[in-house]
């Protein structure tokens, strides 16, 4: 059997993103939703989020929710889930064992699948025999051909019974992959598997392939780890004559030492991302070219991505998640934040009950050099908070400046509010001092630091009365 790629690359495509519930949403799992959502709007097609809960000791609905919460911060809407069903649903694996019931019992009827005694322990020593021995781990067929009253009485006095597909032999299943070209495999590689589990519930194999097939789905793009499950996957499908998709299979992501993306590298979930403070275009900017070369630079919204999203530029080698090239991009979201954008993203660290006005100066002034909110704090402190203390090589350079040159700046300051030139003006007329040596003291006895954000926006953002008083305590 054999199946290819849609031959109209742009014809409309149902895609999909199939997450289990099992943890949270992990960074390469937020690439896939992603590709998936730009495949579909890039041909005018449908994306659907399908849960998949079968596995009731591991799926939490608190993960489900937070998943979607995750994927719509991102930008990253559906068509059509678990809360916007449609009549290819229920979009929850949790509600569709009836339609796996019916399918399973086709797959009964015309003997594709047996049912299995073996034991979890029986499975595990078998396994580790062929493993010590050099084999691929692979069902040895033990209850694949059982006698029929032998089956017959198994069942009868309740043996617990997985099901299991009857895998043809010596056949071949290739189809194209949309990233790694032709693929073939022997059928006679791939061992019996479960597509029953013993306590009634549909198994991975089984319901992730009949539901893309029940829902419309044209084309599976998935994790690469999942790409020896397609030919099982299309037999099942041809054994119950449902319409396989296309698939392709994107390099998973791996971080700087060239591991696959955990833990062990530090933050790997969106929720981590977004409370340090991480913009939602800043992340899908950096996951939108990892495994997708791009010819277009600069920050880009989901609708030029999905305008220029090209399957054929999915690279087949590992993607490097980068936290350096994230925070370029980062860099480039909040300079882009507006005033209210801004005030958001800056609710943790901003004073409360801060005026409106005062905000938007102190917003103006910082953004241009915030990466993360965190980065704020020490600002607030030094523009709202009490005077700045100084080094004691600042507190020399500020009472070398000399009395005179601060009661200029306060005089000034007095006059003209918070206006920099007008300060600066009055202070190289008292003083003849030019550049870094009329600056310098200034940026001291205002903020305390000898660097920091644009010293005139800055002085904007100060309450009334403050620039003065920090200028007059050197005067
Ligand atoms: N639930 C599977 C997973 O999260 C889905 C794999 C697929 O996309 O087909 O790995």
């Amino acid at each position: 059997m054999s199946t290819s790629a849609p031959s109209q690359p742009d014809a409309p495509l149902v895609t999909r993103f199939a997450p289990s519930p099992t943890g949270e949403l992990h960074l390469g799992n937020a690439r896939t939703a992603l590709f998936n959502l730009l495949l579909a709007r890039h041909t005018g097609g449908r994306f659907l989020l399908r849960v998949e809960d079968t596995d009731s000791e591991r799926s939490r609905e608190a993960h489900t929710q937070g998943m979607m919460a995750d994927l719509r911060w991102l930008g990253i809407e559906w068509d059509a889930g678990p809360d916007r069903e449609d009549d290819r649903g229920p979009y929850r694996q949790s509600q569709r064992g009836a339609l796996y019931a019916q399918e399973l019992a086709t797959l009964e009827s015309s003997g594709a699948v047996y049912p299995c005694f073996c034991t979890p322990l029986e499975l595990s020593l078998a396994r580790r025999t062929q493993l010590a021995a050099g084999k691929p781990p692979r069902y040895a067929g033990t209850c694949r051909e059982l006698a029929a009253p032998e089956r017959a009485r198994r069942l009868a006095a309740g043996t617990p019974a997985t099901l299991r597909f009857r895998v043809p032999r010596g056949e071949r299943i290739a189809f194209t992959d949309l990233v790694h070209g032709e693929q073939s495999f022997s059928s006679d590689d791939i061992g019996d598997f479960v597509v029953r589990r013993a306590d009634g519930t549909a198994a991975f194999f089984f319901s992730n392939a009949v539901d893309d097939a029940r829902m419309g789905v044209t084309l599976v793009l998935r994790g690469e780890d999942h790409l020896t499950n397609t030919p099982r996957q299309l037999l099942l499908l041809g054994a119950l004559a449902l319409p396989a998709p296309a698939y392709g299979h994107v390099a998973l992501l791996v971080g700087a030492d060239g591991a696959p993306l955990s833990k062990r590298h530090g933050a790997v979930s969106v929720r981590e991302y977004r409370e340090r403070g991480y913009l939602a275009e800043a992340l899908v900017n950096h996951l939108y070219r990892l495994g997708h070369s791009s010819a277009l630079h600069g920050l880009l919204t989901l609708e030029e991505m999905a305008r220029a999203f090209d399957a054929k530029h999915l690279g087949r080698a590992p993607a490097r998640f980068d936290e350096q090239q994230l925070q370029v991009w980062q860099k480039e979201a909040v300079h882009r934040l507006d005033a209210g954008a801004a005030r958001r993203w800056l609710t943790e660290v901003l004073p409360r009950g801060l005026e409106e006005h005062a905000v938007a100066a102190f917003t103006a002034a910082l953004l241009p050099n915030l990466l993360l909110p965190e980065d704020a704090r020490a600002w607030v402190e030094i523009v709202f908070g009490a005077p700045p203390p100084l080094e004691p090589e600042d507190a020399e350079l500020v009472r070398a400046a000399g009395p005179g040159y601060f009661a200029a700046a306060a005089a000034a300051a007095a006059r003209d509010g918070s206006d920099l030139p007008a300060i600066a003006g009055a202070v190289r007329a008292a003083t003849g001092r030019k550049g870094s040596e009329l600056y310098m003291p200034l940026r001291l006895a205002l903020t305390g630091r000898t660097h920091g954000p644009e010293l005139a926006p800055l002085l904007k953002a100060m309450p009334p009365g403050k620039a003065r008083e920090r200028l007059a305590r050197f005067a």
